[in-house]
């Protein structure tokens, strides 16, 4: 549970000079929590909040 910062790249998109944020953010956890993507959910890594779309 230490690994933060390694794979926060895969969190943005670059787009031109505008860096995009893909994933959602976690609603519980806040800011520098995000969500992992799933089929037709969002669910935190933190927290194990769920959210369905
Ligand atoms: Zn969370």
């Amino acid at each position: 549970m230490t690994n933060k910062n390694s794979q926060v790249h895969k969190y943005y998109k670059l787009d031109g000079k505008n860096i995009t944020r893909i994933l959602k953010t976690c609603s519980r956890c806040g800011k520098g929590v995000f969500m992992s993507k799933h089929n037709n959910r969002h669910t935190c890594g933190k927290c194990s909040l769920t959210e369905f779309y």
